[in-house]
């Protein structure tokens, strides 16, 4: 039987007497896609940061391709992060490096890769999001898909096992979201493990395997793109579908 790649049990985070998650329990499948939909405050971020150990969970459990990552040390959390690509919605390129150094620092610097091989991976990663002319550009001549396409690829350079995405296009003028999309549903096509936090409905109809709706502190209500959109099972969905639909 396949094991699930990301188990999340019980899952609560407080900050303060602010409880942002309650009690979360759900599984992510080896190659499932997995957006995560919600409203605002409503904790998708952290919940997101807390499958990397970004956020430390208040309680309950977060295991990464079977290891709970809320017992390990930080050494062994750090190497199990690594197999996690994470994309935020702000690019944080370092601005001092070209495009090919930005992808190439830290296979070389973390895993030890050695320049050649370094270089000619982050090539790969730029061809496979159509910016293999930019390579030598720094990030500030970039538009913001283009920045975001460089993110993406500076996260799998380090080939992870999962990308975790949070609002990767909210920031981008609305001619760029789609050239950023369309890298992620590759992304997704060629069978990477993805969990999108997202307001790009189109995207979550067309790509997604599981919709999970995020709102009071728990996961109310996961279904398929098809059944969640026409047929939502929770009021709270309902109401906040008919808000953005
Ligand atoms: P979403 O991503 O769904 O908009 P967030 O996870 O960013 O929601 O935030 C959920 C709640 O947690 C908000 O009330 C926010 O103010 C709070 N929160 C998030 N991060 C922190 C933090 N580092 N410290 C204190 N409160 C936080
Ligand atoms: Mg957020």
């Amino acid at each position: 039987m396949t094991k699930p790649i990301i188990e999340v049990k019980n899952l609560a985070k407080n900050f303060g007497k602010n409880t942002v998650l309650k009690d979360i329990t759900e599984d992510v499948m080896p190659g499932q896609v997995i957006v995560v939909i919600g409203p605002s405050g409503s904790g998708k971020s952290t919940f997101l940061r807390c499958l990397n150990l970004l956020e430390t969970p208040t309680s309950g459990e977060v295991a990464f391709t079977g290891e709970n990552l809320t017992t390990l040390d930080a050494k062994r959390v750090n190497e199990l992060r690594e197999q996690m690509g994470m994309v935020f919605q702000g690019f944080n390129l370092f601005p001092n490096m070209s495009v090919l150094e930005n992808i190439k620092l830290a296979p070389m610097k973390v895993k030890g890769v050695d320049d050649k091989t370094a270089t000619q991976r982050a090539h790969e990663l730029l061809q496979q999001v159509n910016l293999d002319d930019h390579a030598d550009a720094f990030p500030n001549s970039l538009s913001g898909g283009q920045a975001q396409r460089v993110a993406i690829a500076r996260a799998l350079a380090m080939n992870p096992k999962v990308m975790l995405f949070d609002e990767p296009t909210s920031a981008l003028d609305p001619e760029m979201v789609g050239e950023v999309l369309n890298v992620m549903q590759d992304l997704a096509n060629q069978g990477m493990t993805m969990v999108v936090v997202t307001h790009e409905m189109g995207f979550a109809k067309s790509v997604a395997d599981q919709v999970w709706f995020m709102a009071d502190g728990y996961i109310q209500e996961t279904n398929t793109p098809d059944e969640f959109f026409s047929h939502p099972q929770t009021e709270r969905a309902q109401d906040f579908l008919s808000k953005i639909l």
